[in-house]
């Protein structure tokens, strides 16, 4: 099963690969937004992990939550409430499960991921090629959940997910957006990644560093 641990893990890595590719994510962020996607997520992440070391969390539920509300609170942009909501989503939805607790089979945690990717779509009410993180989270959430029926060994379903996500923030170039402030640009904003695209990818890529 996944536990607080692989949880925390999770989300140190994402931490670790928003710290390192901050500057990346500010620049798509500048080609068609206000150039502070990396700076926002890095700030809002680097402010989870001190509350997860301030507080530890007892199960993977409440190390979500956690990471949730920080990022709600912390993130001034669109990307905080969006992500934030996202993870809260994903720890309401284990902490209902059959069996809440230390640990989560990996059908639960796909479950629980699809959840998240709903929340964000609800909340930024954006659909599959809207040009947002939907094109990165949606594709993977669906890889997920299908490596999860097949079997998949964990580690193999949650690189599936990463490869789902990396596809789908590249699909994001050549579409034209339609949520968030990227829209303002209407056609313009045709041949540039979508910034929470790239930074979803590299959250989901963590899942799977994470795993092994
Ligand atoms: P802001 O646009 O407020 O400066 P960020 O730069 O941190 O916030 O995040 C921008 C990213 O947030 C976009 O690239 C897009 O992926 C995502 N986003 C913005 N608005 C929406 C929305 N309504 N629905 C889904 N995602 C959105
Ligand atoms: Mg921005
Ligand atoms: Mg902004």
């Amino acid at each position: 099963g996944l536990d607080t641990a692989f949880v925390v893990a999770w989300l140190e890595e994402a931490a670790g690969e928003i710290a390192r590719q901050r500057d990346r994510l500010t620049e798509l962020d500048a080609a068609i937004g206000d150039a502070d996607h990396g700076t926002n997520l890095d700030r809002g992440f680097s402010e989870v992990l001190r509350a997860l070391r301030e507080t530890p969390p007892s199960s993977p539920a409440q190390a979500l939550m956690a990471a949730g509300a920080t990022l709600i609170r912390r993130v001034g942009g669109a990307s905080g409430p969006l992500y934030g909501s996202a993870f809260r989503q994903m720890g309401r939805t284990l902490d209902s499960g059959e069996a809440p607790g230390a640990s989560v089979t990996p059908a639960a945690f796909a479950e629980a991921f699809g959840a998240g990717v709903t929340a964000v779509e609800r909340l930024g009410k954006a659909a599959a090629g809207d040009k947002t993180m939907i094109d990165a989270l949606a594709p993977a959430s669906r890889a997920l959940s299908q490596a999860v029926r097949d079997g998949l060994e964990t580690r193999e379903a949650l690189t599936r997910a990463a490869r789902a996500a990396a596809d789908g923030a590249r699909a994001t170039v050549p579409m034209t957006a339609r949520r968030g402030r990227a829209s303002y640009l209407g056609e313009r904003s045709v041949g540039h990644e979508d910034p929470g695209a790239a930074s979803a990818a590299l959250i989901v890529a963590a899942l799977a560093t994470a795993a092994s």
